[in-house]
C-alpha cells in the first residue's frame, strides 16, 4: 500500500470549512488504501504568535476534530509532531541543504511574515519549510495531499531529497505531489481572493466547523458576491459566488452545472439560504462527536501514544540512515 502523510495545524479552537473539503475529507477516503499517516503540526503553530494555555488544548481538540470527521485510529497512524524528536532533529539538518536564496522565494513567509511585521517574523516561520520537509521525508511518503497553498513547499521538499540523494546516495523516497480528486479550494467569505484560513481570516469571512450554527447561517448571509444578480460559476469575474457554489456542489455531491440549472432566476439571497441550511445540516452532528471525544482525553491520549510509537519506528529509522549517510559518528 502506497503511503501518504498529511498534516492539520493546531492554530485555532476549529477547523475550518476549507479545511475539511480541502483536506481531511481526502484523508478519510486515503486511509482505506493507503498507509495513512496524519499528524497535529504543534512545532508549526508555534511559528506564528500562540497562547500557551490553549495550544495542548487544540491540539487534542484537533484529535478529537480528525477522528469525529472519519478517521478511524485502527485504520491510520494519528499522532502529535512534538512527540517524535526525529522531526526537529531532520529540519535542523535539512537547513544546511536548503539555500537561503532558495528558502527566501517562499511565497507563504512572505505572506505571514508581511502580516507579522518583518520585525516581529520568527527565524522559525522562515525555516518552516524545512521542517515540513522532514515530516514527509522522515516518513518515506509516497504521496501527500496538500491544497494549492503548500504546493511550493511540497516542490521544495522533493528538491531537497533529490539533493540529498544524489551528494550521498540513495535516502529519502521523492514525494508526489498529489490533489486528490475532489479537494477543493474553499475562499475567505469576506475576501473571496483569498483562501479561507485559520490564522488569517477575520471571524466573517471563516466559517469554523465548531462554531454556534446560527452564526455560521448568518456569515453564509453577509457573505460578500457581486453587483450582479445572476448566479454563474466564474471565479475570475465573480469570486464571492463561484466559492458559494463550490462549497455547496462539495457538501451536497452535487455538480455546479446542476446548481446553476436550479437557481436560474433566482437571486443571492436564496442561494445563500439554502447554502447555509446544507452547511448547518453537516456541522450539526460534528460538534456533538467532538464533544464526547473530549469528554474522555485519556482516551486520545492514549491513541497518541500509540500513534507516537508507529510513527517513531518509522521516523527513527530514516533518520539513522539519513545520519550514516551524512557521516556522523554513531553513538555507542
Ligand atoms: P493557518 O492559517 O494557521 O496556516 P490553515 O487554515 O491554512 O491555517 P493548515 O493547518 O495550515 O490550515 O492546513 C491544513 C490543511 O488544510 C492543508 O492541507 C491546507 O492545504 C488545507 N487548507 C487550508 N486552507 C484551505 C482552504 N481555504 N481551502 C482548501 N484547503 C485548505
Ligand atoms: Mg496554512
Amino acid at each position: 500500500r502506497p503511503r501518504v502523510l498529511s498534516g492539520i495545524q493546531p492554530t485555532a479552537d476549529s477547523f475550518h470549512l476549507g479545511n475539511y473539503l480541502g483536506a481531511v475529507r481526502q484523508w478519510v477516503a486515503l486511509q482505506e488504501d493507503h498507509d495513512a499517516f496524519y499528524f497535529v503540526p504543534d512545532l508549526h503553530a508555534i511559528t506564528v504568535d500562540h497562547d500557551p494555555k490553549t495550544l495542548a488544548a487544540r491540539t487534542r481538540n484537533a484529535v478529537a476534530q480528525l477522528i469525529a470527521l472519519g478517521l478511524d485510529p485502527e485504520r491510520c497512524t494519528i499522532f502529535v509532531q512534538s512527540h517524535l524528536p526525529q522531526h526537529s532533529e531532520l529540519a535542523w539538518i535539512l537547513q544546511c541543504y536548503t539555500g537561503f536564496g532558495e528558502a527566501s522565494r517562499m511565497t507563504q513567509f512572505k505572506d505571514k511574515s508581511a502580516r507579522q511585521g518583518a520585525d516581529r517574523a520568527s527565524v522559525g516561520l522562515f525555516t518552516y519549510p524545512d521542517l515540513m520537509a522532514a515530516d514527509i521525508l522522515l516518513y518515506q511518503a509516497h504521496r501527500v495531499p496538500v491544497g494549492e497553498d503548500q504546493r511550493q513547499h511540497l516542490e521544495l521538499t522533493r528538491n531537497l531529497a533529490q539533493r540529498f540523494n544524489q551528494r550521498f546516495g540513495q535516502t529519502f523516497r521523492v514525494p508526489e505531489p498529489f490533489i486528490p480528486p475532489g479537494a477543493a479550494k474553499i475562499q475567505d467569505l469576506q475576501d473571496p481572493t483569498v483562501k479561507m484560513s485559520k490564522s488569517a481570516s477575520a471571524p466573517g469571512g471563516i466559517v469554523e466547523l465548531l462554531e454556534d450554527p446560527k452564526r455560521i447561517a448568518k456569515k453564509f448571509r453577509s457573505a460578500v458576491t457581486d453587483n450582479e444578480r445572476e448566479i454563474r460559476y466564474d471565479p475570475e469575474h465573480k469570486p464571492g459566488v463561484a466559492n458559494l457554489l463550490t462549497i455547496y456542489s462539495a457538501l451536497s455531491d452535487r455538480k455546479i452545472t446542476e446548481l446553476e440549472a436550479d437557481y436560474e432566476g433566482k437571486g443571492y439571497g436564496d442561494l445563500k439560504k439554502d447554502l447555509a441550511d446544507v452547511v448547518v445540516a453537516f456541522v450539526e452532528p460534528l460538534r456533538e462527536r467532538v464533544q464526547g471525544l473530549m469528554d474522555d482525553p485519556a482516551e486520545l491520549d492514549r491513541v497518541l501514544a500509540r500513534g507516537a510509537t508507529r510513527a517513531g519506528e518509522v521516523a527513527g529509522e530514516t533518520l539513522a540512515l539519513v545520519h550514516e549517510k551524512i557521516g556522523f559518528l554513531p553513538k555507542s
